[in-house]
């Protein structure tokens, strides 16, 4: 628990959500201003600030972030497949400091290379 991170804010509950997935280790959330027709954030319970912080020091979260990915994106859920994004750092669009992924499905989504 990070006191100034907004996204362990919402973990504890302290700021609102519009929650779609939790378990133990994992919640997911609807982001605030989605860039497609779904657009939710994949988040661990536990802080690191992002991607690399948590590769090297907490891997086993990788596992369980994947795990709770595999276990909500369904084809149900997502028909026409999904997109996933991990931005790091500043210059690739990362504004909050806790590592995050963003699942991005519904109607087709733009071409991306
Ligand atoms: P980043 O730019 O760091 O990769 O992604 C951060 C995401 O968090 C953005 O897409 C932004 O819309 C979302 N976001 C920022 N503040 C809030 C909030 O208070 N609640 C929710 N649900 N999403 C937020
Ligand atoms: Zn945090």
């Amino acid at each position: 628990m990070s006191k100034s991170c907004l996204f362990c804010k919402i973990i504890s509950g302290e700021i609102p959500s519009t929650k779609v997935f939790e378990n133990e280790s994992v919640i997911a959330f609807k982001d605030i201003q989605p860039a497609a027709e779904k657009h939710l954030l994949f988040v661990h319970k536990s802080h690191t600030a992002d991607i690399i912080d948590m590769s090297s020091n907490a891997p086993e979260q990788l596992a369980e972030v994947f795990a709770a990915i595999a276990e909500y994106a369904t084809d149900k859920e997502f028909p026409n497949g999904f997109r996933l994004i991990n931005n790091k750092g500043t210059g690739a669009g990362q504004t909050i400091f806790h590592t995050h992924f963003h699942l991005l499905g519904g109607k087709r989504l733009p071409g991306f290379h």
